[in-house]
């Protein structure tokens, strides 16, 4: 089926790049009328869809840029039925490094921008009667990496907006939820997999922690994004929907443990 979204206008913040532009892409292809909020003026060239993408200047952190981005969206394409709130950003330090720069930067794109969005795009799904938000949340939210105090704090911020919204907006025909990303190859994570010189070994290792096997994609984020954008998760608003292979299921051993177990595993 690639006619999911048909008739519909789907926003897309942050999606220039990583897992927003493969969520751009996917709600493209299922022929939402896409428009991606990014900071660039002159974003990449799509990929695929190229007709059904077009790209507007938006810092989700400022208040007067999203509402000129949803103006604009609305002038352009007359309704907006899916937001998908993707736009994020990261900070790898310790908690005496990190400064309150960093900590209001981290609440201002990942926690602000997601309430700006809303505030500005649920009058006009009201007016419609209907529509979906879709937050881009993290298992980072219920667990935590090492240096992650802000970004985890943000991400579990998210988590709450969702319920709020889907609480809130749900007699109004709106409904929320999240996708809670586990470790998906992107930009973002790149600075933590280079803190060690032996990028394969990191790789492989990454790997390993995954019952999956591996670690994720941005497309494996933007079905999920897809699914909980369409129809067919009516029924479904509140929820914050891991996209982890598995890793935060899994009970932790020690490592030599770990080894152990899986040297058995791949014995004939
Ligand atoms: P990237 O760093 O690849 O992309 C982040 C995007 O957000 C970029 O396009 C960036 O714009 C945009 N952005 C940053 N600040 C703003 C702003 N003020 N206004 C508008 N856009 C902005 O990251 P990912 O694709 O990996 O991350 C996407 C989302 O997924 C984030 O919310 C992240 O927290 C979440 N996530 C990612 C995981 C992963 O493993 N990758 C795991 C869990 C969650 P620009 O291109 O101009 O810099």
């Amino acid at each position: 089926m690639n006619n999911r979204l048909s008739g519909k206008v789907a926003v897309v913040t942050g999606g220039n790049r990583g897992i927003g532009r493969a969520i751009a892409e996917r709600l493209a292809d299922e022929e939402a009328m896409v428009v991606v909020g990014c900071l660039f003026d002159e974003p990449c060239p799509p990929v695929s869809s190229v007709e059904r993408l077009s790209f507007l200047y938006l810092d989700v952190t400022n208040e007067a840029s999203v509402r000129a981005f949803v103006d604009e969206v609305l002038e352009r394409f007359g309704r907006i039925d899916v937001l998908v709130n993707n736009a994020g950003v990261i900070v790898n330090k310790s908690i005496d490094e990190q400064t309150v720069d960093d900590w209001d930067r981290l609440m201002a794109v990942n926690l602000r921008g997601p309430f700006l969005m809303a505030k500005y795009v649920a009058p006009e799904m009201r007016r419609i009667g209907l529509g979906t938000i879709v937050n881009i949340g993290s298992v980072e939210g219920f667990m935590v990496n090492p240096w992650h105090t802000a970004y985890a704090a943000t991400k579990a911020g998210v988590h709450g907006l969702t319920l709020g919204l889907a609480v809130d907006l749900g007699p109004e025909g709106i409904r929320c939820n999240t996708v809670c990303p586990g470790w998906i190859e992107t930009d973002l994570n790149r600075t933590y997999v280079e803190l060690h010189p032996d990028r394969n070994l990191v790789e492989r290792e990454l790997a390993q922690m995954h019952p999956v096997g591996r670690i994720g994609s941005p497309k494996e984020v933007a079905n999920t994004v897809l699914w909980l954008a369409s129809d067919e998760s009516s029924f479904v608003s509140g929820e914050m929907i891991t996209v982890d292979g598995a890793r935060t299921r899994k009970i932790s051993l020690p490592s030599i443990l770990d080894e152990a177990y899986r040297a058995k595993l791949t014995k004939p």
